[in-house]
């Protein structure tokens, strides 16, 4: 598909290609099917054309000097707008940050620049990067390049479409319950949940701190596995960062996974799963044996509680992190009010979308005094036993397979009335996200329609070694279907 990390790289080292070449080829693919008088991809909110030609011309330099070129260098990668690049915006698809340019960069974006990456914009999410389908954003909403009347999925649907669409080589999205797996499956491109903790959150927009990761897009596993090296590791910035040493990532994943124990859980296949879905998936599954799996049945027994529980806590930290948001700090703020509460309340109300109001209600009612048992600690203690599900699961086998999600890409405006079926969507993502486990989606296969199909590879705490060397062999087998 496309541009490679190793092609964009080889071809700047070479002198068959120029990085500043290579950027100015995605940008005019940007302009010629992004914007488009609203019948476009819409996947970038702002381009960042000067400091991405800049560094593009660094690299241009380096290697007209023939000196030893970063990993990343020349290639083009876009951000999720919820990640602060300095004097960029940063709206997080939200009226109330419309004029927001945080005065910083995300260690996330420091890190890829550090390496190389040419940065060309800010990409479309759902509003503070809640929800399933890129509907909530204030900017419109984002279309599947794979197919224009459905939706790219959420929260990170700009990033996945963004390279679904060939306009970045990788892209950079955040995923709380799902918004980085679920958009990678609708899009047929890979996307990573990297362990809780594995990459630096230093200048994230937060949406639920006990939730969310920052991980990759990318065309291949190699390429997901090559940004992630770059994201990984502890960050003074983050406190919440591990100091765990970081594996060699591609080194790892290239032993055969002959002998790998995989689980496929029970929970994950039953009512609901489209059937083109669960037939690809049981292809993944035939091929991983016919090189040497051992595959077996696990059990995660509180998986129906994971969607309630996320829906909790989710919406619990969001309407804390949230408060922020006052017309005093940041972005937006009402002109008309006479007092400083009346200024709050205007400004909250005019600035936040329909979902992120209701998460707030809904997470400020499971956090008040009467309720805070009943909700609350009791999807804390829940979120344990999920948790503890996984923990058991992975004394017996190496990695997990299962689905990303119970439907291929559905038609926009398909579920934006119904909160609870959009939540629903979720069913397969969010109790990894509970559990801090990694997790990826690897393309599988399409339906009869066309549409992309994601499998789910999830590993242990840390294991992302293990979980890349799974899903490398997933697109092999894919290669030669
Ligand atoms: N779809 C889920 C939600 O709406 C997950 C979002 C995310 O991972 N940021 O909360």
């Amino acid at each position: 598909m496309d541009l490679t990390i190793d092609a964009v790289r080889a071809g700047v080292a070479d002198g068959s290609a120029t990085a500043t070449a290579v950027a100015e080829m995605h940008y005019s693919r940007i302009a010629a099917n992004d914007g488009v008088e609203g019948k476009g991809i819409n996947s970038f909110l702002a381009l960042g054309k000067e400091r991405a030609l800049a560094q593009a011309a660094k690299i241009d330099s380096m290697a007209a000097k023939g000196e030893e070129l970063p990993v990343l260098a020349g290639v083009p990668i876009g951000i999720k707008d919820v990640l602060a690049m300095q004097g960029a915006p940063a709206t997080a698809g939200s009226l109330i940050l419309k004029d927001y340019r945080p005065p910083y960069d995300a260690t996330a974006v420091t890190r890829l620049e550090a390496a190389g990456a040419v940065l060309l914009g800010k990409l479309n999410c759902d509003e503070f990067a809640m929800g399933s389908s890129n509907e909530n954003s204030a900017y419109g909403p984002v279309r599947n390049p794979r197919a224009l009347d459905r939706v790219p999925g959420g929260s990170s649907g700009g990033s996945a479409a963004a390279v679904a669409a060939n306009f970045a080589v990788a892209t950079l999205g955040t995923d709380t319950g799902g918004s980085i797996r679920q958009p990678a499956a609708f899009c047929g491109v890979v996307g990573v949940l990297p362990t809780y903790g594995r990459v630096s959150r230093y200048g994230l927009i937060a949406f639920a701190s006990s939730l969310d990761r920052v991980g990759p897009f990318a065309k291949n596993v190699k390429d997901a596995a090559t940004v992630l090296q770059v994201l990984a590791g502890q960050d003074a910035l983050d406190a919440t960062s591990s100091d765990r040493p970081v594996d060699d990532y591609v080194g790892l994943m290239a032993k055969p996974v002959e002998g790998l124990r995989i689980g496929v859980p029970k929970e994950y296949f039953g009512e609901g799963l489209d059937p083109e879905i669960r037939a690809a998936i049981e292809g993944v599954l035939d091929g991983l044996k016919g090189a040497g799996c051992v595959i077996k049945p696990v059990s995660l027994p509180h998986t129906k509680y994971a969607i309630p529980t996320y829906y909790v806590i989710a919406t619990a930290e969001a309407s804390s992190n949230l408060s922020r948001f006052d017309g005093v700090r940041f972005g937006l703020r009402d002109a008309e009010a006479k007092t400083l509460s009346e200024m709050f309340r205007r400004t909250r109300d005019a600035g936040f979308g329909a979902e992120v109001k209701r998460r707030i209600l809904l997470g400020t009612y499971a956090l008040s005094a009467g309720y805070y048992d009943a909700y609350y600690r009791k999807a804390q203690q829940v979120r344990t036993l999920l948790t503890r599900d996984f923990l058991t699961a992975f004394l017996d086998v190496d990695a997990l397979v299962a689905p990303v999600t119970p439907t291929p890409a559905f038609k926009l405006g398909e579920k934006t009335d119904d909160p609870v079926k959009m939540y629903l969507e979720d069913i397969y993502s969010v109790a990894a996200s509970l559990a801090g486990v990694c997790g990826i989606s690897v393309p599988c296969g399409e339906t009869k329609a066309g549409l992309p199909i994601g499998v789910q590879v999830i590993g242990k705490h840390f294991d992302e070694g293990t979980m890349f060397r799974v899903a490398q062999a997933v697109e092999a087998g894919q290669g030669q279907a």
